[in-house]
């Protein structure tokens, strides 16, 4: 492994490995990423694998809109596919949480984003799967889909990160796995070492892009940053040939319970506790909330059986947004982290721009200004 480097990124999930590339892409040669254990074991090999336009405010409507110029082109630029399938995603909205969905809409419609609304009787014949007696309206964009539909939590790694990792390597970027990053030296406020269990590495900038273990890495600069972990449980049925394999990811707004197909199977996802550890098991007495949310929003999956499942975290920050960027006092320290629900769908726009600052010392594509770690630096610094 380099001893010295140019920038040293801690994890290798999506989005350690797409600061990795565009960082690489930006001419950047000197780049060394240590994953602890192999690229996307954190939760970017256990998401939903959904890519969405639909987001709830205009900040991450934008990064949707710019991950997806990435992710629509992604064949052309990294000669891969990615396996997107537009299969739509369609919220469905019982009425105390309408005002949140027609609000999200009209954000939505004012930025360019084709979502469509749905009386109930539309949904009833969209999806029939669907109880819509409590349901008040819909949403749904034909443009959102899926990534390696088929990918998640199998051996491989999700073919985006295989991407980023194999482009990163070509353009002269090492990407270690089974390297655990164990400290950050800091002398007269800047960065200069990263200590590694395969040594140190001299470097002026570190990127922390160590998912749930964002805060920890923070710490070992004195940052306390608010980014706290939520289990996220994914159960996936049997063939259930009843929900056809077209059918739309359904999420239930105000229980937070969604359902899409799995290959012919029926992957149902729920889930926000705080978690304790870094390592979420998988509880099977966590299905019978699951099934429970299951029997009133779609009954026909009674009739389906459970076969496998997984757990994950998400880690959120205080407002939903992620943070990114350099902060006051620890010069060479740059974020990448507290992506909550939206790491898989925002890789693109959010390795870009963490390029762009190491880079050019500005960002060029998006204002990362609302993303900056000073944000909470009142309540949290
Ligand atoms: C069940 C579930 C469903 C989801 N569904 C979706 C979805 O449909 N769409 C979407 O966009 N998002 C979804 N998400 C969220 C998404 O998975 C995350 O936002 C995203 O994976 C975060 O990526 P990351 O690279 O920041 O973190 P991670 O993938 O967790 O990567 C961080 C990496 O850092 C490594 N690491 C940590 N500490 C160290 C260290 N000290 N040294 C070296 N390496 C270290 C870890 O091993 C890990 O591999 C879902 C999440 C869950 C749990």
């Amino acid at each position: 492994m380099r001893t010295r480097a140019d920038v040293v990124i801690i994890g290798g999930g999506i989005q350690g490995t797409s600061v990795a590339y565009h960082l690489a892409k930006r001419g950047g040669r000197d780049i060394v990423l240590v994953e602890v254990d192999m690229v996307g074991s954190g939760s970017s090999g256990r998401s939903a694998a959904m890519i969405l336009l639909q987001e709830s405010r205009d900040q991450t409507v934008r990064m949707s809109q710019e991950s997806f110029k990435e992710y629509l082109n992604f064949q052309d630029e990294f000669g891969v596919d990615i396996g997107y399938k537009p299969i739509g995603y369609l919220t469905v909205a019982t009425g105390d949480v309408a005002d949140e969905l027609r609000a999200e809409v009209e954000l939505q419609k004012q930025l360019g984003v084709p979502t469509e609304t749905l009386s109930p009787a539309d949904i009833a014949r969209l999806v029939p799967s669907v109880n819509i007696e409590d349901i008040v309206f819909g949403a749904v964009c034909w443009q959102d889909g899926v990534i390696d539909p088929h990918s998640v939590m199998q051996a491989d790694p999700h073919s985006v990160m295989q991407a980023y990792v194999q482009h990163a390597r070509r353009l002269g970027a090492e990407i270690n796995e089974k390297v655990e990053a164990t400290g950050i030296v800091v002398e007269k406020g800047r960065v200069v070492a990263v200590e590694t269990t395969a040594g140190r590495i001299l470097t002026p900038v570190v990127v922390n892009a160590a998912g749930a273990r964002a805060a920890q890495v923070g710490a070992w600069v004195g940052l306390r940053l608010p980014v706290a972990n939520y289990k996220r449980s994914i159960f996936v049925t049997d063939r259930f040939d009843a929900i056809p394999d077209d059918s739309p990811f359904v999420m239930d707004l105000a229980a937070e319970w969604y359902f899409r197909k799995e290959g012919k199977g029926v992957l149902m996802g729920m889930g926000r506790e705080e978690s304790t550890t870094f390592e979420p098991q998988l509880e099977w007495e966590f299905l019978d909330a699951i099934v429970e949310r299951a029997m009133h929003r779609a009954p026909i999956l009674a009739n389906a059986r459970v076969m496998r499942g997984w757990a994950g975290l998400r880690s959120l920050t205080p407002d939903d947004y992620p943070i990114l960027g350099p902060v006051a006092g620890v010069a060479g320290f740059v974020n990448a982290c507290g992506w909550g629900g939206h790491g898989v769908m925002h890789a693109p726009i959010g390795g870009l721009l963490v390029a762009e600052w190491i880079a050019e010392g500005k960002t060029t594509t998006m204002d990362m200004g609302p993303f900056l770690f000073e944000r909470f630096a009142a309540s949290a610094g």
